[in-house]
């Protein structure tokens, strides 16, 4: 039967040296993942790791050494920049644990396709209104360009980094500075434990949480963000 209109476009992201594209299902994201950014934003920093979610076109893909141009966004005054090391799993993570459920932690990483920089673009403002309130934060994580993410690199090129600067800067200014190392939940626990909740699939990216440093950004701003061995990510705010 046709469609009623035409479906969405599938939204992927380029991977380095190779003339394929990886194609996202959904787009996960750990809150508070680094101790000194859970302090910062008034939280116990040894709680179980915990979910959210943008829209998969939310995300900004980035190609190789190119300056994104995002739109500032409506409806904030706060609008903050967190850097982070995004995980992006690949067709063997259907073939563990129970087809993607309950993925034993010793085999969590063998779920893993590759590593991208992003940038998980957040009003703070709202989100802040949110945890005051109890409601949810998808208005102030899930709008419009919240997620540029840069091109994937292989983990077969770049093997799975448990340690190595993550930093970010605005307009030249190093504002954020922290070390994979560092993170409460590494990634393999990351997988394992979301997929105690879900049932992950090929396409699946998760946004692994943020450093400390996070600020107030501008139109007109420059972001340049870098995880070592992984890739560097440059956005301009319209
Ligand atoms: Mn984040």
């Amino acid at each position: 039967m046709p469609y009623l209109f035409a479906p969405p476009p599938v939204v992927a992201l380029p991977v380095l040296g190779a003339d394929t594209l990886f194609p996202v299902r959904r787009v996960y994201c750990v809150g508070r993942n680094y101790a000194d950014h859970a302090r910062e934003m008034g939280a116990d920093t040894r709680e179980p790791p915990f979910f959210f979610s943008k829209p998969r076109d939310a995300l900004v893909p980035v190609a190789e050494g190119h300056v994104a141009t995002v739109a500032y966004p409506p409806a904030t005054d706060n609008l903050q920049h967190e850097v982070e090391l995004v995980v992006a799993l690949g067709p063997a993570v259907a073939e563990l644990g129970r087809a993607g459920q309950d993925i034993p932690l010793a085999q969590a990483l063998d779920a893993v396709f590759g590593y991208a920089v992003g940038f998980d673009l957040t009003r703070r403002d709202h989100q802040q209104r949110a945890k005051d309130k109890a409601q949810p934060w998808e208005m102030g994580k899930g709008f419009d360009q919240s997620g540029p993410v840069g091109p994937l690199l292989s983990a077969a090129r770049a093997g799975h980094p448990e340690r190595g600067h993550i930093w970010l800067e605005v307009n030249g200014e190093r504002r954020q500075s922290g070390d994979l190392g560092q993170m409460n939940w590494p990634v393999a626990a990351i997988i394992a434990n979301l997929s105690t909740m879900v049932r992950l699939a090929p396409g699946d990216l998760i946004f692994t949480g943020t450093p400390a440093g996070v600020s107030t950004i501008l139109p007109g701003d420059t972001l340049v963000g870098e995880v070592a061995g992984v890739g560097r990510l440059s956005v301009t705010l319209a």
